[in-house]
């Protein structure tokens, strides 16, 4: 079998909870990690006769979430019932979107695997409530039902199957979730589960039709998806090969086993029963309330991308590095303004910034100091006060225990020694301890200077400035 005989096929339907503080129908809070069934009320666990209210923010956030994608944002929309039946849903419905989505075919472009510019089609965005959580408690013989999160507004952002690798997956993926933080209306807390997707799949030879596609649901990690997407596309060649009919399902990721599982055979719209929801009035917008949000929408990752491109003179690929997470941008920006050095905060930024966070597998979000604070370490090096070798173990401390950079160099003593005659002083001890290296200075081996300046630092644990060395034992070494 050979890969690149199939054209993969990839459509993703993405569930993000917006950050509202209260629930879609009721005025429940929705924050994450209270005890069990303490966010509820005889709404959101479906008494009889309780009467759901649409939360306004859920329709302000979504369509920021339409107009920041490039969606057409519909003046006339509903919701409706989607019937099933689950322990995790009391109502036995959840109120989603069938027909009149709040927006319409917009689009996110990214990057295809060849590095070119290629749009992904949005076919829809929709507004529905998150079910309850089962916890299957090891210990007892049942499983629990949680409903804190049972109402907590979701909106479901629908791709076209435009994806063409699971790279592509990727970086949608990613896209998408910088711009739902750039405009602030959801955490995307994935390990939360604030972010999820269900993947579809298919395969087919380029020119035949489309094949029977599997669907993976709720995948909750960038990782994940990735791997989930790699097995599938090589589990259906493989059938294909061996002339096995692919069967339209929906399958489990298992992470730890690294395979998919079928879980049930995939219903189709109408075994869902969608009907207008009799409880609630249709969502009527205005001209007037689309062009307000659409005036206050925030500066997007592109703009921010070019501004930075044409005003700051930074590259391409570091103005990229930058927007790619509303967090990183924010520092840089509000960093660089303070120390009026807008260079070297992109570098620590894009250098030891980021290979702190990929060792410790972070995201930008959990950056623990302050855009300040970093404006600190880079003046307290364009000062002279430390060196900027001293400044890479002030990033590491900040790190560790968040405060002022002035503080961490006085309680480590970690101040750079720019007094000439203590320079002097190491100079001296280290041109008498090693003879050999001005015999080899003054037969022309300029290395000898390096080395002396190497052991200088060594002896000053790395306090010195190594101008001020460079320039010294020139000095000595030229008498
Ligand atoms: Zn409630």
């Amino acid at each position: 079998m050979s890969r690149e005989d199939y054209e993969v096929v990839i459509g993703l339907e993405v569930h993000a909870e917006l950050s509202t503080r209260t629930k879609i129908f009721c005025s429940c809070s929705t924050e994450f990690g209270a005890n069990e069934n303490t966010h509820v009320c005889p709404i959101c666990t479906a008494m009889p006769g309780a009467l759901p209210k649409l939360n306004e923010k859920v329709v302000e956030y979504a369509v920021k979430a339409g107009l920041a994608t490039n969606c057409s944002i519909s003046q006339d929309s509903k919701n409706d019932r989607k019937n099933y039946f689950y322990p995790d849903l009391p109502k036995s419905y959840q109120i989603s979107q069938f027909d009149k989505p709040l927006c319409n075919h917009g689009y996110v472009e990214i990057e295809d695997d060849d590095g070119n510019k290629k749009k992904v089609r949005i076919l829809r965005i929709h507004i529905e409530e998150d079910a309850g959580k089962l916890n299957h408690d090891e210990y007892s013989s049942g499983s629990l039902v949680d409903l804190n999160r049972a109402g907590v507004p979701l909106i479901e952002i629908v791709s076209e199957p435009d994806l063409r690798s699971s790279g592509e997956a990727d970086r949608y993926l990613k896209k998408l979730k910088s711009i739902l933080q750039y405009i602030n209306v959801s955490d995307c807390k994935m390990e939360e589960g604030s972010l999820r997707a269900d993947v579809n799949v298919s395969i087919h030879k380029p020119g035949t039709e489309l094949g029977t596609r599997h669907e993976m649901k709720n995948i909750n990690s960038f990782k994940a998806i990735q791997r989930a997407i790699e097995y599938e596309i090589d589990s259906q060649i493989d059938d294909a090969e061996n002339g096995k009919v692919i069967q339209q399902e929906t399958m489990r990721w298992d992470d730890l086993e690294g395979r998919t599982f079928p879980m049930r055979s995939k219903e189709d719209a109408q075994d869902y029963r969608y009907f207008p929801d009799p409880d609630l009035v249709a969502i009527k917008l205005s001209d007037e309330y689309i062009n307000n949000i659409k005036e206050n929408l925030p500066e997007l990752p592109e703009s921010r991308k070019v501004r930075y491109m044409e005003e700051i003179g930074l590259s391409e690929k570091d103005a990229d590095a930058l927007v790619s997470s509303r967090r990183f941008s924010d520092i840089f920006e509000e960093a660089g303004k303070i120390c009026n050095d807008y260079k070297s905060v992109c570098n620590w930024l894009t250098s030891d910034i980021s290979r702190i966070l990929n060792e410790g597998e972070m995201d930008p979000e959990e950056i623990p100091f302050k855009a300040k604070e970093l404006a600190e370490l880079v003046s307290l090096i364009n000062d002279g006060t430390i060196s900027s070798k001293i400044g890479k173990k002030v990033l590491e401390e900040l790190f560790k225990e968040p405060r002022s950079p002035k503080k961490i160099i006085e309680e480590k003593g970690w101040v750079q020694i720019s007094d000439e005659s203590e320079i002097k002083e190491v100079v001296m001890t280290v041109l008498e301890a090693n003879p050999q290296s001005i015999v080899d200075f003054k037969a022309g081996k300029d290395r000898a200077l390096g080395f002396l300046v190497g052991q200088a630092m060594k002896a000053t644990k790395g306090k010195a400035n190594p101008q001020m060395l460079n320039k010294m034992f020139l000095e000595e070494l030229k008498k």
